[in-house]
Order: C-alpha cells, then structure tokens, then sequence
C-alpha cells in the first residue's frame, strides 16, 4: 500500500504520467486459441522497442506443452505481442480494437490482452457504459469516472499481464465497435482530467441508476471510503427506475437448497435489504444478487411480497448504487450542470486534477 500510494503521489507530482499512458485490457476469459486478423499483421516481443516481423493478414496462437506456438510453429518468447500495420484493421476474437494485441499463457490456457493508449480505451468504455443520447455533460462526467476508475486500477495492477477485463465487473469495453463522434468528444474534452483524494486517483464506482439515492461505498461494495457516501439523486423519479421482478418457487428452490420462503432481515441505511432469509438459510443480500443474476435482479432496493407460486420483488435503480449514478448525471446535465458539478455530487470531498495533457 505505502509503495503504491508513493507512486500515484509521484504520477501525480512529478506528472510520470503523459498522454502516451497505456491501458493493458484482458479481452474476456482464457481460450484455447486466438485468431488475430490485420492488414499487415506482424508479431514482436511484448516490449517497448521490439522488432516485429511480418505474418501476412491472419495468425493463430494456441498453446502446445506450455509453449506458444504461431500457426502451428513454437515460439520461444513468453508473451507475443501482435499489431496491424493498417490502423483500425486488428482484430482479435472476433473484436476489433485499437493498439496491440498481446497473447499470454494464463492458468490454463491463454489470455489476449488489448494495450492501447488510455484515453482510446476510454471512448470505446464509454459507448459500452453509458448511452450515447445522453448529454454531453453527463457523458464527460462518465469519461473522467472511467478514466479514473482505469488508473487506480492500473495502480494496483502494475507489472501484473492486465490491468482490467472487459466484462461488467470491471469497465464494459467492447473495442471500436461502440465509438462515435459524441463519446469521442467527451472524452478529449476532458483529457487526462482525473478525480483524486488525497492525491491519489479515487475508486470511481459507478453504475446505471441508484433510484433516488446512492448507497454508501461499505454498504454496496465493502469499500468504506470517504468519498463514496449516499447522497440523494433525481433519477427515482424517471419511470424507468421502477422494476418487478417475479421469482418462482421452482427457481429459487433450482438456486438455494430447501428454499422454502424469502424474507427481508435487515436493512441498510439508505433502505437497501442487506440480508436475506432464503428458507432457512440467511444470505447476504450482495451473494442473492450475484445468484440470482444481476441483470434479472436489478439492484438491492426492492420490497418482498409472497403470492400464489412465488414472490414478486418491486424495486428501484439498477446496479450497486456506488458512485456517480448515470441516470442522475443525466437528469443534472439537463438542467445544466457541468460535469465538474455532477462528479462533486457523486463523490463529494474529491478533486480533479489533470494529469496529463
Ligand atoms: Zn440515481
């Protein structure tokens, strides 16, 4: 902890950090095989200043006795590192992205690993997380989250092969396929800008909808951090922040053994169920979520009533409930505020500082 915060202090002070900054992606689960295609691919040493030789437009990677081979050829290096001579053109399981493409072994099989420049990385997160319609401030108020949200991880990551997947759990990030000129926007508008505590880069957490106020960092996530406190939020008000969700009998039962009833047993601050008596068994309410799905059970604010073959769970928001609330941002950059506003809301007791230019 001591060396990591005297690095982001040194990031910070001393501005180590530049536009260059390289963000290393794992791009989904380990696989037994990589296909890369590119115009002009060719393969090198993962390593700054590698030489890289041609391959034509598409190559293979498959692990063979613990060995990287390349179209059937074992490579002596540990990890390989891939690039398109064409920009725009590499692609690898099925997703085409910026930058390199380095293949790794990982515990069983291998890893693809995306590096690019940061604040590329960021215009394809934000057309993953937030929707494109929304307004430029609150877009701009996601960008600086991710951006933030990325270092700190990046921090806590070093030297590791990657720094973030690109699932939900981390930042959604789906390559060039999301882009367009607005999320492009937000995020040169706010370039290197980042949202630091005590000069280090914040968790920025963020998530969808909160249903009318946000939930305190120890209670959503188990990080009791100074500036993740519930504050209130416009976003109950939308329709959409209104959900039902029907859980029968048979499905609960499928996953909790002797799942012969469902209760609410205690309660967070903001109201939020902390735990859950699911038969017998009391759960805490972040596992029920988890095993329920996130996406089927939208967030943790949401009452219990029995009926005929199951119970019917009426809620608010959607997500954890941390953090910058999407839906919020965007009701507040309707009515004008900035996103310097919108992110002092969310994460009171912050500042933002550029880091780079
Ligand atoms: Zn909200």
């Amino acid at each position: 902890m001591a060396s990591r915060l005297t690095f982001s202090v040194l990031l910070l002070v001393c501005g180590v950090a530049h536009a260059a900054e390289t963000m290393r992606i794992a791009m989904g689960a380990e696989v037994a095989s990589v296909e890369l295609t590119g115009e002009g691919l060719s393969v090198g040493e993962d390593a700054d200043g590698a030489d890289f030789e041609p391959l034509g437009e598409r190559a293979t990677v498959t692990l063979v006795g613990g060995h990287l081979t390349v179209d059937g050829k074992p490579s002596p290096r540990e990890a390989l590192r891939f690039r398109a001579a064409k920009a725009g053109t590499l692609t690898a399981l099925g997703t085409r992205v910026h930058g390199d493409v380095v293949v790794v072994p990982g515990k069983s099989k291998l890893v693809a690993v995306n590096v690019l420049p940061l604040e590329e990385y960021l215009v394809g997160v934000l057309g993953s997380e937030m929707p494109r319609s929304f307004p430029l401030e609150a877009l701009k108020a996601q960008a600086v989250a991710a951006r933030t949200y990325a270092l700190n991880k990046k921090l806590e990551q070093y030297g590791q092969p990657f720094h973030l997947g690109s699932s939900v759990l981390s930042q959604v990030y789906r390559g060039l396929e999301v882009e367009d000129a607005r999320t492009r926007e937000a995020v040169d508008a706010t370039r290197g800008l980042v949202l630091t505590f005590m000069l280090q880069p914040i968790e920025a957490y963020f998530h969808a909808s909160c249903g009318g106020r946000t939930e305190a960092g120890a209670d959503a996530l188990g990080r009791d951090l100074p500036y993740l406190k519930a504050v209130d939020c416009p976003c109950g008000q939308l329709p959409s922040s209104h959900w039902t969700l029907t859980l029968k009998a048979k499905e609960l039962a499928a996953l909790f053994k002797k799942a012969a009833g469902l209760e609410v047993q205690g309660r967070t601050r903001t109201g939020r169920v902390r735990r859950v008596a699911v038969g017998p068994r009391s759960v805490d309410a972040v596992t029920f979520r988890e095993r329920v799905g996130y996406l089927k059970l939208r967030s943790l604010d949401f009452e219990v009533e029995q009926g005929k073959d199951g119970w019917t769970l009426e809620g608010h928001g959607f997500g954890h409930g941390a953090g910058l609330c999407q839906w919020g941002a965007r009701v507040y950059a309707e009515k004008g505020w900035t996103f310097q506003k919108i992110l002092q809301h969310y994460y009171p007791g912050t500042e933002l500082q550029t880091l780079y230019e």
